[in-house]
């Protein structure tokens, strides 16, 4: 059944209530009195998982950057966050990394993270989005297709499947945050334009994780064991709310971690660094493991099109997803969120190309990083240029440089966490010090010991 359409006075609409969608959500309600959000999941009250964002089941984190935007977006949202139960922290203090197998110096600093599920970002984004005036955020409606004028030239609404009927809803607006799975390019081509090209990265990667319960008193820190070019097998463990620790295991191609949990405890012991392993084995596990394959980084570059309709926007995940191992894409999100509000304070006139131009400088340094780092695996197909084999060679040296140096692992950590620009690493300061520990330690690689948790 097709409803009446229904009229609407400058509104906006967002397919998606993922963290995307919400982000996106929040900076249109300063331009737009209406603003509506469709989800085809049932969106749960309590900060559960949902089927729609598998992601959910896994430990996230979310970068320094990504916190002092969110925090500018939602004033209160760290302190409101550690009311509910998430832990915050200083990311070089507080938490083990190991990079290269080698453990970097930890050191009081100013970059700052929420350890937390995703529902209870999500749930609590959901909440602040939704209490704003003219948004609504609806559950069980599925977008199928987009709205268009005859000429196709411009897009002015979406179709809804709800309740087993379709509706139409226009909008002056259609922010398309749907994730991965994306009907962007096919929606593209049904209105005669072409879709975006796409680059692609194959890492094949798979998550698998497990929660266990954190017993009181338990003052383990959270602990990062980054996958090596002779291991890539990689893992984090987390403390969440709820008195819980998220314990995620990655690994690529044919080795990748189970969801048995005999198998997943053996994965762990093969990292390149006990330390998980001997954290696992003493802890309680509150159920089975949970696996999750991720097959592809893919960016579409909307902003090489010739021709786009106006009033569509592909939005985070939609536009660029990344190698989940990196933690980028909830801050990368956010920035697309700032720049989009900036490009509508300069008004709505050719909003399409302004905005995919503004976000694919946001988007560059971020999946520069994860596919230079992606491609430091022999594993993972792709073209392995001067500029990306140097790149991986000098970061060897700086985490090496990081064991001693907490200045070099600071920087380090403020470009992982997008504060500062990677140039930033190349700067004389930085370089200086990296080399002076390289020509110090000579070109041999010294044996590190691991300061690991002790069973
Ligand atoms: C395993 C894994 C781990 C990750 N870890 C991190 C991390 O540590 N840190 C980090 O910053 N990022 C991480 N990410 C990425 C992060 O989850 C996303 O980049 C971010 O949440 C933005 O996603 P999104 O909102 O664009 O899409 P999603 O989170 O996928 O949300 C899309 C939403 O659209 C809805 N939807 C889909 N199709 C339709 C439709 N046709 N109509 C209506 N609704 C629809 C879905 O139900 C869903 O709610 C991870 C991703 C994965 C897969």
């Amino acid at each position: 059944m097709r409803e009446t359409p229904v009229g609407t006075n400058d509104s906006a609409v967002v397919i998606g209530a993922g963290i995307g969608g919400l982000l996106a959500a929040r900076v249109l309600s300063d331009a737009f009195p209406r603003v509506t959000v469709f989800d085809r999941d049932e969106l749960p009250a309590a900060t559960v998982p949902r089927r729609g964002v598998p992601q959910g089941h896994q430990a996230q984190a979310l970068l320094a950057k990504g916190c002092e935007i969110v925090e500018e977006l939602f004033p209160g949202f760290t302190d409101d966050l550690v009311g509910r139960g998430a832990t915050a922290l200083d990311i070089q203090q507080d938490a083990r990394w190991y990079f290269g197998g080698r453990l970097l110096r930890a050191a009081p600093s100013e970059l700052r993270a929420l350890a937390l599920s995703r529902p209870l970002l999500e749930g609590y984004l959901r909440e602040r989005v939704a209490a704003r005036t003219g948004v609504q955020i609806n559950a069980s409606s599925e977008v199928v297709g987009l709205l268009a004028e005859e000429s196709n030239r411009s897009v002015r609404g979406v179709r809804v499947l709800r309740g087993g009927a379709e509706q139409d809803f226009d909008a002056d607006l259609v922010v398309d945050a749907s994730g991965r799975g994306n009907r962007g390019e096919t929606w593209l081509r049904s209105l005669g334009y072409e879709p975006p090209q796409e680059e692609r990265v194959e890492p094949k990667l798979a998550y698998s994780t497990r929660q266990y319960r954190r017993p009181p008193g338990d003052d383990t820190e959270p602990v990062i064991v980054n996958a090596t070019v002779t291991c890539p097998r990689g893992g984090i463990a987390v403390w969440a709310e709820g008195e819980r620790w998220l314990v995620t295991l990655t690994g690529m191609g044919d080795d990748t971690p189970s969801a048995d949990p005999e198998e997943f405890t053996a994965f762990a012991a093969d990292l390149a660094k006990p330390d998980i392993y001997h954290l696992i084995r003493r802890l309680e596990p509150l159920g089975p493991p949970k696996r999750m394959r991720i097959p592809a980084s893919v960016r579409r570059r909307y902003e090489r099109l010739r021709s786009l309709p106006d009033g569509y926007l592909a939005f985070a995940d939609a536009l660029c997803q990344f190698n989940p191992v990196y933690a980028q894409g909830v801050t990368v999100a956010a920035a697309e969120a700032m720049e989009l509000r900036h490009c509508l304070a300069q008004g709505r006139d050719k909003l399409a190309p302004r905005f995919f131009k503004a976000a694919s400088k946001v988007i560059d340094a971020a999946w520069d990083m994860s596919v230079t780092g992606d491609l430091a695996y022999p594993g993972v197909v792709g073209q392995r240029t001067g500029r990306i084999r140097f790149i991986n060679g000098y970061l060897d040296w700086v985490h090496a440089a990081a064991e001693t140096d907490s200045v070099v692992g600071n920087a380090f950590l403020s470009v992982a966490n997008l504060m500062t620009p990677p140039q930033f690493l190349f700067s004389p300061p930085i370089l200086g010090r990296v080399l002076r520990r390289r020509i110090g330690r000579g070109t041999g690689a010294r044996p590190v010991a691991t300061a690991g948790i002790t069973e």
